[in-house]
């Protein structure tokens, strides 16, 4: 039997579209991906991007408060138990909105399979999905919800010391003994960077912040609370040219090349955060779905979440390069949803 909908991605996306499916009575079956190691480096995990953050300040309805009493009461104890929750008062954090979502999803009948797709098949209908563990699905609607990934620079050297002091989550990685009381790196210029720099000053003596420019890319507020912390200290108008390391200790430093006809220059680091950006996930599409220039889906139509298949809709920032906000996300997977229930409905399926 034919699922009426398939969502492959488990971020706000994926859990909206599955509210909005479950609520129109689709019985939808939601693929929110596994946990690898190489998921993990790849930062496609359960739950999505929200996963690897800190608070989430800017999704509305989530005031910060004592949350605490609201997540006990409202998710599941089998995955409550599993929750960092923090104490003090504070905004929602992404991985808390991430578990209210999926809990929302699951209490109108969503069905949950924890494992990644590997492939479609988009000529056949109903279509075919295949799963790394959980084999061959069938379903008349798709709605692909699979978000992006941290982008690396694509250095030998940094590709030789992931795990051993490169990152690209500070959230998963910060709190390890190998980055306390030493200076680190974080690169890019954008919100990313900046939340990252800044989460990871709890733990660092210092934190350069190596940008390419000489202006940031991120939002005022995340500017200003950039320029206000002591401990972060702009490397403006530089790049990162290699990862300095050895076998015994893993990383140590990095050497910096400027955009502005300076000398290189070196800094001793234990660690290297990478925030430049996300590349959409969409390689399991193996080239079924029109995308744009920039490798995301294309949507098809003006305020729809239609794609290049009929039956096939996308949602989040996986079609979404532009505005790349959880709230923007959950708004287009509601969409995604409704665009899927009219489109079965007028097909009879
Ligand atoms: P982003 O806004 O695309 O910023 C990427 C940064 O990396 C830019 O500063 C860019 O430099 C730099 N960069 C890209 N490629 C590079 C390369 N090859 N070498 C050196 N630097 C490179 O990405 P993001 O910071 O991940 O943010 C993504 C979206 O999520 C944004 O819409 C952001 O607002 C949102 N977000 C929001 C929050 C929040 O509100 N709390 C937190 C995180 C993310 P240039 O500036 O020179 O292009």
């Amino acid at each position: 039997m034919a699922e009426h909908v398939i969502i492959v991605g488990s971020g706000p996306a994926g859990w909206s579209a599955a509210i909005y499916a479950a609520r129109a009575e689709l019985r939808p079956l939601v693929f929110e991906g596994a946990i690898t190691e190489e998921n993990r480096l790849a930062g496609t995990l359960p739950l999505g991007q929200l996963a690897l953050t800190t608070e989430v300040e800017n999704y509305a309805g989530f005031p910060a408060g004592d949350l605490r009493q609201f997540l006990e009461t409202a998710i599941a104890p089998e995955r409550f138990q599993y929750m960092n929750v923090v104490h003090e008062k504070h905004a929602v954090t992404g991985p808390e909105l991430m578990e209210l979502m999926r809990q929302q999803a699951v209490n109108f009948g969503t069905r949950i399979i924890t494992d990644d797709v590997v492939e479609v098949d988009l000529q056949r209908r109903p279509f075919v999905v295949r799963t790394r563990e959980s084999g061959e699905h069938q379903t008349q609607a798709l709605i692909v919800a699979t978000g992006a990934r941290a982008n690396y620079l694509g250095l030998p050297s940094e590709e030789a010391y992931k795990n051993r002091g490169v990152s690209a989550c500070a959230v998963c990685d910060g709190a390890l003994p190998r980055f306390r009381n030493k200076p680190l790196v974080v690169v890019g210029g954008g919100d990313s960077a900046v939340e990252e720099a800044t989460y990871l000053t709890k733990y660092a003596s210092k934190v350069h912040m190596v940008h390419r420019r000489d202006k940031l890319r991120a939002s005022m507020i995340m500017q200003e609370r950039a320029f206000s912390n002591p401990k972060i200290q702009m490397e403006w108008n530089h790049t990162l040219d290699e990862v300095l390391g050895n076998d015994k200790e893993g990383v140590t430093g990095v050497r910096l090349k400027s955009t502005a006809g300076d000398a290189s220059r070196e800094l001793p680091a234990s660690g290297v955060f990478l925030a430049i950006g996300h590349t959409p996930n969409t390689g399991f599409l193996k080239g079924q779905v029109a995308l744009t220039e920039k490798g995301y889906i294309r949507w098809t139509q003006p305020f729809r979440t239609t794609t290049s298949v009929e039956g096939v809709f996308a949602a989040g920032d996986v079609a979404d390069d532009y505005y790349r906000q959880a709230i923007t996300s959950a708004g287009t997977g509601c969409m995604a949803a409704l665009d899927a229930e009219r489109w079965l409905a007028a097909k009879g399926l």
